[in-house]
């Protein structure tokens, strides 16, 4: 699905991710830890494609294909998906609207007919209970005047509505409180398949313990440093992180 060789990358004078390798095949479930300021969020913002990151060097393959040069956009309309760890707010862009239009972007790339809009707002309507939000929030404007909680439950929703392969969920753990955690993890849990792939940033062993993850990955310093098992993530909870200064 992934496959990241060698990646280097920053900003304008700063080197922000070192050297990167990373292989997320099919149904593979990754977790990303790493202390605050680490490349964490700047590692999924250049996967997804964001731009003014200067690439210095590596390569970043989705589906078998280079993908460096492609757009946000058609990142996206390949099955890549990038929860954000501070969801902005898009007042009056009406919520469950600006979904549809995404979800019909990427059927227009994808040579498909748009979504009938009965079954959109069927399936909508089914993600919001899932998520254990009210009707009201399809009326609304994106994000706006939404809860941390409940915007971070709105990126879960955005992601079954746009049903990618590739998922880069960044914190969509943080701030919820013990219910919406596993209100979240169910529905992460709900939409794996043999056939998507996840990559989840967090701090916390809270949420991992939820979603049994393949892998665990320790990010310092813009580079993976230690990779293992979800006791990586147990481990780092009791220690802390200078024991891997060492
Ligand atoms: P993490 O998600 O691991 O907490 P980030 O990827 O957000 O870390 O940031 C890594 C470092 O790169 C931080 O020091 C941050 O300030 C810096 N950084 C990221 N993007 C930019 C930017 N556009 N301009 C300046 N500094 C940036
Ligand atoms: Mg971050």
């Amino acid at each position: 699905m992934l496959e990241i060789k060698k990646l280097s990358a920053g900003i304008k004078n700063k080197k922000i991710i070192d050297n990167i390798n990373l292989k997320v095949k099919k149904g593979e479930f990754h977790v990303i830890m790493g202390k605050n300021g680490t490349g964490k969020s700047t590692l999924g913002n250049i996967l997804t494609g964001k731009k003014n990151y200067i690439i210095h060097g590596g390569e970043i393959k989705f589906k078998g294909e280079n993908i460096i040069d492609l757009t946000p956009e058609e990142r996206a309309c390949r099955g890549m998906f990038m929860s954000f760890q501070y969801p902005v707010s898009i007042p009056g862009v009406n919520s469950m609207h600006f979904i549809r239009t995404a979800v019909n972007s990427i059927r227009k790339y994808q040579n498909k007919e748009e979504i009938e809009p009965a079954d959109f707002i069927k399936k909508f309507k089914e993600n919001l209970a899932l998520m254990d939000l009210d009707d009201d929030f399809a009326k609304r404007g994106v994000n706006d005047g939404f809860s941390g909680g409940e915007k971070k439950r709105f990126e879960i929703i955005q992601m079954l509505m746009l049903n990618p392969d590739l998922v880069i969920l960044d914190e969509t753990d943080s701030g919820l409180d013990i219910d919406a955690l596993k209100i979240v993890a169910n529905g992460i849990n709900n939409f794996r398949t043999k056939d998507k792939s996840f990559i989840l940033i967090t701090h916390y062993h809270r949420i991992v313990q939820y979603l049994s993850p393949d892998y665990v990955h320790i990010m310092l310093n813009g580079t993976i440093v230690k990779s293992g098992k979800e006791q990586l993530a147990i481990d780092l909870e009791e220690k802390g992180y200078d024991w891997l200064k060492k």
